[in-house]
């Protein structure tokens, strides 16, 4: 034995002073301190402790396990070290940091870590993170300290700490994409991971539990997320296993004495087979550029993010994540740029929605694929935020390109109107379903194409206004298509009417009125059937069907009676009387043309033919038949579309009258002055007949 130092007594006597200089075993360092600096004075130490000059002649040893599970029993139990022990009579505090002794058997250094109880305070964690991973980076051999009892219990065996420190050892020091590429794997230093299980009580054999155990450290290492060129690592290429079982310390102290001085001779005894401190497990350091390197070491431990507390990993990944966020937007605003501005112009875009949806699912890719791996809750979050803020970009090209397919929905509509209803013989009702239906649904197929999935986007309310519009184009071009009918009705009724008026005045008689009157009635009853058929396709309302025929009745009305005012009108009405006159005046009653001569009764025939004559103004005077029946009449007022009835003020009865009392008179005057003159002058011609 190098030191007599005797444990159990430092530990009745509480603990040794942790700067003790005299005396190589009585002294410790606490290598990192519990502000989590490392110590200057580790040159020194070594010094002190004749390894500064043992060049790659000395190892390192270190320890990692949960709180209390007599690590450092052990280390001071197999090395002689003098690490703090925690007495739970005394329950006296132990110095946080990252201590080292000199092993009494052999040129090692020895590492404990010493936490503080509550676990639960994210501060340990972060503690205990840095220091496992600074302890598995720096030494040759780690020794995890674990109960029997714990074996197979993830948690209780601290195994979530292992695999993170693990999956930041690979990233850290599992070697470079440029070293992995050159064949340079293997240049990276193998630790070996020795398994002390203690209070090994020997019902279960060893074998089962170092499978057990293996098992697990595959099943953690497949588990890792590695670099990606580290991806087919095998834990074999950086760790060798092995195992080592106690006793129970306090029931079978002699037996725990006999197997941790066996222990101790794998540390010492370079002929064993089982000898641990192996030349592939040496970094290769010098022992003077043991403070350098393990300083390197603890800095880039330190910088590590992803060895963060959760609370530091979520300020760490939603910097990340908003960065990233913020260049996938940007992205995608280069990619969207182009279209905004045809849209606002009023274009539509043919494939936005395919190009909408492909810069959403490539901007959201490359978020999945760069922020995934940062913490998930708020990696989840972002993403969240990332697809609201990409969708509100997005949303007003959904409504841009809406509002600009319902203007040309609008337009086709309109100018398809037009054309369907050009020639003759088109069903109205069936032409503006169909267009209609045609431009719905081109609406519609184009309003599903930019509707992405996963929004809430709608297009009820544009399909409904558009439903509006086309109905509106649609009743004005109803109305404008019936009065076009209704005026071509009118035109050939019109055109009917005037033969049949001319000639029943022209040969006036009693029921003159009775059968010009059953003409006109036959011909308005045969228009309004045309009128009827037709309106049937237009799908007007009975109101709207209503009002058409009662306007269809006053314009024919209108028709026939400026028919008669034409044929009545005063050179005419004087030529009808003439004519009359001339025929009982100057023919006889068998068509002869008289001469008369001096015995001839002029003056009777003269009257007669005048009497005759003067009739005849009181029966083309008013619009009369003789039989009431045949009598045609219309509502004075009759409340019509305003739109259809040129002369707002209707009043049936005057119509009836076509010559007033002093018209009539003036007539009679007319008539008779001429009658006068055909009577002088057939005197005259019997006067001159005797003279010659
Ligand atoms: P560390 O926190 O892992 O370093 O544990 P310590 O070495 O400070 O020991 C914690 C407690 O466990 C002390 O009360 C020790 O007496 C006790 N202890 C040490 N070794 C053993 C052991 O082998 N078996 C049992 N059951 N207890 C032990
Ligand atoms: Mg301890």
């Amino acid at each position: 034995k190098t030191a007599g130092l005797d444990v159990e007594s430092l530990k009745q006597d509480g603990n040794p002073p942790s700067m003790a200089l005299s005396g190589k075993a009585g002294s410790r360092l606490q290598v990192v301190d519990e502000n989590q600096n490392f110590s200057t004075n580790l040159s020194q130490y070594l010094r002190k402790w004749d390894l500064l000059d043992k060049g790659f002649a000395y190892d390192v040893v270190a320890v990692f396990g949960s709180q209390s599970t007599g690590k450092s029993t052990l280390l001071n139990r197999l090395f002689g070290t003098t690490f703090d022990v925690m007495d739970e009579t005394k329950r006296q505090q132990t110095t946080k940091g990252i201590w080292m002794c000199p092993s009494n058997y052999s040129s090692t250094l020895v590492m404990d870590v010493e936490g503080t109880d509550g676990r639960e305070r994210g501060e340990d964690q972060d503690f205990e993170r840095k220091s496992a991973l600074f302890s598995l980076a720096s030494t040759e051999v780690l020794l995890i300290n674990l109960w029997e009892h714990q074996i197979g219990l993830y948690q209780g065996a601290n195994m979530g700490l292992l695999k993170t420190v693990f999956e930041v050892n690979l990233s850290l020091f599992g070697g470079s994409a440029e070293q992995h590429a050159e064949g340079l794997s293997s240049s990276h230093e193998k630790t070996m991971l020795l398994f002390v299980i203690r209070d090994h009580v020997g019902s279960t054999p060893l074998t089962n539990l170092t499978t057990t155990l293996t098992q697990d450290m595959e099943k953690i290492w497949a588990s890792l997320s590695k670099p990606d060129h580290l991806a087919s690592a095998k834990l074999s290429d950086y760790f060798d296993l092995s195992f080592a079982a106690l006793p129970h310390k306090i029931l079978l102290p002699e037996k725990f004495e006999e197997a941790v001085v066996d222990l101790r001779k794998r540390f010492t005894d370079r002929d064993r087979d089982d000898f641990v401190f192996k030349p592939v497990y040496h970094k290769r350091i010098p022992a003077d550029g043991v403070p350098f390197y393990m300083e390197g070491i603890w800095q880039k431990v330190l910088t590590n993010k992803d060895l963060d507390l959760p609370t530091q990993q979520e300020l760490l990944a939603q910097f990340r994540c908003d960065e990233i966020a913020a260049s996938v937007l940007e992205a995608f605003q280069d990619a969207s740029k182009g279209v905004r501005r045809p849209i606002e112009s009023g274009s539509v875009l043919d494939g936005l929605g395919g190009m909408m949806n492909d810069w959403r699912t490539t901007a959201l890719a490359k978020f999945d694929k760069d922020a995934s791996r940062y913490h998930q809750g708020v990696y989840s979050r972002k993403r969240l935020d990332l697809l609201k803020a990409i969708d509100t970009a997005l949303s007003p090209m959904f409504m841009g390109q809406l509002k600009n397919v319902h203007k040309r929905c609008v337009a086709t509509f309109r100018t398809d109107l037009l054309n369907g209803l050009k020639g003759e013989g088109y069903d109205f009702g069936a032409v503006v379903k169909q267009i209609g239906q045609g431009v719905e649904k081109d609406f519609i197929n184009n309003a599903e194409e930019i509707q992405l999935k996963d929004t809430d986007w709608q297009f009820d309310d544009e399909l409904a206004l558009l439903r509006d519009d086309l109905k509106l184009i649609a009743d004005q071009c109803r109305v404008d298509e019936t009065k076009k009918m209704v005026n071509s009705i009118e035109r050939s009724l019109r055109k009917q009417l005037a033969e049949p008026v001319e000639i029943g005045l022209a040969k006036p008689n009693a029921d003159m009125w009775d059968s010009l009157l059953r003409i006109f009635r036959t011909m308005l009853e045969k228009s309004e059937e045309v009128y009827l058929s037709k309106a049937k396709s237009f799908n007007c309302t009975e109101e709207e069907n209503t009002a058409s025929l009662s306007n269809l009745q006053r314009r024919a009305w209108h028709h026939f009676r400026a028919k008669i005012g034409e044929q009545l009108s005063d050179p005419a009405i004087l030529a009808k009387l003439k004519n009359s006159f001339e025929d009982m005046f100057r023919y006889d009653a068998a068509g002869v043309p008289r001469v008369w001569s001096p015995g001839d009764d002029i003056d009777t025939v003269f009257r007669h033919a005048k009497d005759q004559t003067l009739a005849l103004i009181p029966l083309y005077a008013k619009i009369e038949p003789k039989d009431p029946s045949n009598a045609f009449t219309l509502p004075s007022d009759a409340s019509v579309d305003a739109s259809l009835d040129p002369d707002a003020d209707f009043d049936f009865p005057s119509t009836l009258v076509i010559f007033s009392e002093t018209k009539k008179l003036d007539l009679e005057n007319r008539f008779k002055r001429d009658a006068d003159a055909y009577y002088v002058e057939a005197k005259r011609s019997v006067v001159s007949s005797v003279a010659q």
